[in-house]
């Protein structure tokens, strides 16, 4: 007998484990469509010209491995700040933004849901229908209900914008909102600027408290252009939380590098934010860990730098936009029973590709090509070497 007797075996996360028996399957001709990295024409995760020469500086310096401050680096979390807001932001010149470094993207979510659930009674957070599974397990972790809205439209293969909004405007004051700012994760569909704009007023008129999730900033239209929703809620006066992650942008996802940001009403209320997220985080991990924290903050504060990361992100966010090109026009060449321009239209590293369920199954079993249940496939996979064959296998399941 042992007291772990009730401890019950936890579901594997479903895209982690296709991640797994891909790697396992010993076929040659296989394609990983399943999880969310971006890969080079070659098939490999990157390792980007900026990081490298950022990663060089760090080295000749030969500073020792101290803790960094609660928050995290501050030149990082300074220049988080511009990158959401813009370098002439009111919103950091009246200081009423707090950043703090994070575990990734996910951690921004789990320092911001954390403190959350101390500041509202009765927690609850809705997300939208579909959304990245980890925000409902992040949100429900730290005590809050969690809902959704609808999103996607599976009958147009559309956002179904008003029954969005409808939603939105039927929601309890304090709701935490969470929305992608740019890229949806799973379906790649945004909203336009328009949109936003609704959005946010309808988040003022109806006292919700957004919480914007972007971690592919620059993979949609480039960077200035993926914060355009931040932008909006910045200018609108309410307070909100920004999750943001340099996973995919700086290609280090194993360095865990991202940030929280908390939007307040002014500098003093701010201060104690600060401070209530520097408990929060505390006593979760004490402070966070320096290489990640020190390779962006080099490059956000660096004017040669930065001009080479723009250059990195862009070769990604064409070389993605290429793929989406090639996969619609091979199915179309091959004659499939289903017009795929869509893809074309969807932004960020993921598509919605309309496969069932079976389908899917199909593609893995008889083709080896790997995607997510859903249907979600990841562009950012596909080079000119698998998309003619994955055109192929996907034409065939049809
Ligand atoms: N949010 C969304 C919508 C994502 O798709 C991801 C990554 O897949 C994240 C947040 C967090 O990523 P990470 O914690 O790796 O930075």
């Amino acid at each position: 007998e042992s007291i772990f007797d009730v401890v019950a075996q936890a579901p594997e996360d479903p895209i982690l484990g296709l991640n797994e028996a891909f790697k396992t399957d010993p076929r040659e001709k296989k394609v990983n469509l399943s999880i969310g990295v971006y890969c080079t024409e070659e098939g490999k995760v990157p390792l980007l010209n900026v990081v490298e020469k950022a990663e060089q500086k760090i080295l000749e310096e030969g500073a020792p491995h101290t803790y960094l401050p609660i928050s995290g680096l501050p030149s990082f979390t300074s220049g988080v700040q511009k990158l959401l807001f813009g370098e002439d932001s009111a919103l950091i010149k009246d200081k009423k933004a707090v950043t703090v470094q994070s575990l990734g993207g996910t951690g921004a979510l789990k320092v911001g849901a954390d403190f959350l659930a101390q500041v509202l009674p009765n927690p609850e957070a809705i997300v939208s229908a579909p959304t990245w599974q980890n925000h409902v397990a992040i949100f429900e972790q730290a005590g809050f209900e969690v809902g959704s809205y609808p999103y996607y439209d599976k009958a147009s293969g559309e956002i179904n914008f008003p029954a969005m909004l409808e939603s939105l405007k039927g929601l309890k004051e304090n709701t935490v909102v969470i929305l992608h700012a740019c890229c949806h994760n799973p379906t790649g569909l945004d909203l336009t600027q328009e949109q936003w704009a609704q959005v946010v007023d309808v988040c003022a008129a109806h006292k919700l408290i957004p919480f914007l999730d972007i971690a592919y900033q620059g993979f949609g239209d480039g960077l200035e252009e993926d914060a355009g929703a931040i932008r909006q809620f910045a200018a609108s006066g309410i307070t909100f939380l920004v999750a943001n992650s340099f996973s995919k942008s700086f290609s280090l996802y194993g360095e865990r590098i991202g940030a929280l940001t908390v939007v307040c009403h002014n500098s003093e209320e701010a201060s104690r934010v600060m401070s209530a997220l520097k408990a929060v985080i505390r006593a979760n991990y004490s402070n966070p860990p320096a290489h990640g924290a020190k390779i962006v903050g080099q490059v956000l504060n660096d004017p040669e730098l930065l001009a080479q990361w723009h250059a990195d992100l862009k070769e990604m966010r064409e070389r993605i936009k290429e793929m989406r090109r090639d996969l619609a026009d091979e199915l179309k060449a091959l004659g499939a029973k289903k017009d795929f321009e869509f893809v074309t239209r969807q932004k960020g590293m993921f598509s919605f590709s309309g496969l069932t369920p079976e389908q899917v199954q199909r593609l893995k079993d008889e083709f080896g090509v790997y995607a997510v249940k859903s249907g979600r496939i990841c562009v950012a996979s596909l080079n000119k070497g698998n998309v003619k064959y994955t055109a192929e296998a996907i034409k065939e399941v049809l």
